[in-house]
């Protein structure tokens, strides 16, 4: 008998609403304020703690602003599939700069947000890396973007369950009817009932480690690439998984290990490498700094294997030139690391930040499994090989607005739709035995074997990769799948189980690796945030298409398919 309380399928709560939301960042909220506007009864369950989870309560910058000629939507587009590499949906792209450009951005202020201002009122623009205007907004107040839309989703009375993760979609005739969450305080299983599900659980970044004992991320914990294995566990195809986004961050001082350094461009930083040359010369001349986040990360990961690396493994950022608001956001002064930003410079690498594959969706975000719907870091296409600063965002509050409606739309004019008690069952019987592993007297810990998933992500499918790393990649995501079934909690209580929600995020993990690994081994080239060491350059004759993932007949099925222009 397993101690505390014993997963039964009985105790089940069933709760029952129009539209189930799952996240709680900005496009979870945003989703939800959606789909209850249309009408629809809401429930957001979110696996951290609503308004501190996801990248929402740390990311201030955002592609919102055209105030000024020369710039305009179509300027926009043509930034983004320049970034893009050619890759991105065009017709998604479409969609997203109406929105930003008709207001669906600035709405934010409607809610209670703060975008910086000038003295003359306007808003203070600011031009990231691999913009071509001056277009991002930012907001250094207390209340971020995801804090305001909180309190809309409180305004409105919407169910919330926080620090409850969604462990499984549900399917019934075809449709995804819901979902199956666990409640991390009380360990029970809630089924979660809807005619429409929008899948806003975010990235994917932790799984390549949170640092220091492995790879780089600069996400928070939850980010575990939980959107895209339960997605592709029902049938979804996923667009793009080969492309991760890397960022710097700093690699030393040690009190900044791991902390985003930003845009270079957004503190007027320049990057030198070890011979105190200024490197990006030789890898966007025209652009230098102001690249993009793509080319800088490649840049500098290419300057550490050529022997011109700092002491810590990656290259000089030098801040002399920055304004001191730009560097008021780090969270530590720089003088209690003992640096002096004007003089002394810190040592910068690139850390994994954000996914730019995920489900396939239409500009409705509607994916090609019924009643399944998904939005910004969860959904693939809008961003092509690579992200432009401040769209993530801004795709969050247009893309996550457009998930709730049409969700909404869809779930209002369906029957109340019925439940595959079976699914529920294994379910069930999947944590029960996660559980009941915690009678062995021996096996491998979950954060163990989370490390290992890590470091095998990071050392052979990162920031630099050729096929002998990939297949190498994938032949030990396999070897660690079978090291799932050795994995031995410590606790068999399923309150409070840390240990279990880890081994479930674990499960994902694995899942989301084999994608991206098997999408990054068949694109033999080189584009926006994949680089193969073995295919260094760009080749649009063979690639300037997308890789598709699929899982058919219990087999990972990898295609390619036409940019949707
Ligand atoms: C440090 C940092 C700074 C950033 N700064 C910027 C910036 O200035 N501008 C910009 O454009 N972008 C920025 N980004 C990127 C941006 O924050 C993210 O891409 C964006 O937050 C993605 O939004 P999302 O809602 O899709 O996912 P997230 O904000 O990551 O939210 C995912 C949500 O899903 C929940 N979740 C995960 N798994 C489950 C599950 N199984 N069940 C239920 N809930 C689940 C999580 O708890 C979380 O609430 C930054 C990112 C980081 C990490």
């Amino acid at each position: 008998m397993i101690a505390g309380r014993r997963f039964t399928m009985r105790p089940f709560s069933v709760y029952e609403a129009d539209v189930l939301v799952i996240g709680g960042g900005v496009t979870a909220t945003r989703a939800a304020v959606a789909a209850h506007d249309q009408g629809a009864k809401v429930v957001l369950v979110d696996k951290g703690i609503l308004g501190k989870s996801g990248g929402g309560p740390v990311a201030f910058s955002v592609t919102c602003a055209f105030m000024q000629a020369p710039d305009s939507a179509e300027v926009l587009f043509r930034d983004m599939i320049a970034s893009g590499q050619g890759l991105n949906n065009r017709r998604l792209v479409k969609a997203f700069v109406e929105d930003v450009f008709e207001g669906r951005v600035l709405e934010l202020e409607k809610f209670g947000i703060v975008f910086a201002r000038e003295r003359d009122g306007q808003l203070s623009r600011r031009q990231m890396g691999g913009h071509s205007q001056p277009r991002d907004v930012a907001s250094f107040h207390a209340a971020s973007m995801v804090n305001v839309m909180v309190s809309e989703v409180m305004r409105r009375e919407i169910k919330v369950f926080s620090e409850t993760a969604i462990t499984k979609l549900l399917t019934y005739q075809g449709r995804i009817v819901g979902a199956i969450g666990l409640k991390r305080k009380t360990g029970e299983m809630i089924v979660f009932r809807a005619k429409s599900t929008v899948l806003t659980a975010g990235g994917a970044s932790q799984a390549f480690g949170p640092g220091s004992v492995c790879g780089y991320s600069t996400t928070l914990l939850e980010i575990t690439g939980d959107s895209y294995a339960m997605a592709y566990r029902v049938g979804a195809e996923l667009v793009d998984m080969e492309f991760i986004q890397y960022i710097l961050a700093f690699a030393y001082p040690e009190l900044y290990k791991g902390i985003l350094a930003g845009e270079p461009a957004a503190h007027n930083a320049k990057l030198y490498n070890s011979l105190g040359e200024r490197f990006m010369e030789r890898y966007d001349p025209e652009r230098m700094e102001r690249s993009t986040k793509d080319i800088l990360a490649a840049a500098i990961v290419q300057e550490v294997k050529a022997g011109r690396g700092t002491p810590h493994g990656g290259a000089w950022m030098d801040f002399s030139a920055a304004s001191d608001d730009s560097l008021h956001i780090f969270p530590y002064p720089f003088e209690e690391a003992g640096i002096d930003p004007r003089k002394d410079r810190v040592e910068v690498m690139p850390a994994a930040h954000y996914h730019m594959g995920g489900v396939k969706i239409s500009e409705k975000c509607e994916s090609n499994v019924p009643g399944l719907y998904a939005s910004a870091e969860a959904a693939g296409g809008l961003h092509g090989a690579n992200r432009l600063a401040g769209c993530s965002t801004a795709d969050s509050n247009v893309f996550g607005s457009r998930s709730g409606k049409y969700a909404a739309i869809d779930a209002l004019r369906t029957e109340r739709v019925g439940i595959d008690w079976q699914q529920t069952l294994e379910e069930e019987e999947r944590l029960r035995r996660l559980l009941e592993t915690g009678k062995k007297v021996s096996g491998i810990k979950p954060v163990d074997l989370k490390r290992k998933i890590q470091t095998v992500l990071w050392n052979d499918a990162g920031p630099l990769r050729d096929r002998a790393s990939l297949t190498m990649a994938i032949k030990k995501i396999k070897e660690l799948r079978e090291e799932y079934g050795q994995l031995r909690l410590r606790d068999t209580s399923a309150q409070y189980n840390n240990e279990l929600m880890e081994a479930v995020d674990i499960a994902n993990m694995l899942d989301f690796g084999e994608m991206m690994a098997q999408a990054a081994l068949l694109r033999e080239e080189t584009r926006g945030g994949h680089y193969r060491e073995d295919f260094p350059k760009k080749d649009d004759e063979k690639w300037l298409k997308n890789i598709v993932i699929k899982k058919q007949d219990n087999e990972m099925c990898v295609s390619t398919m036409p940019v949707v222009m």
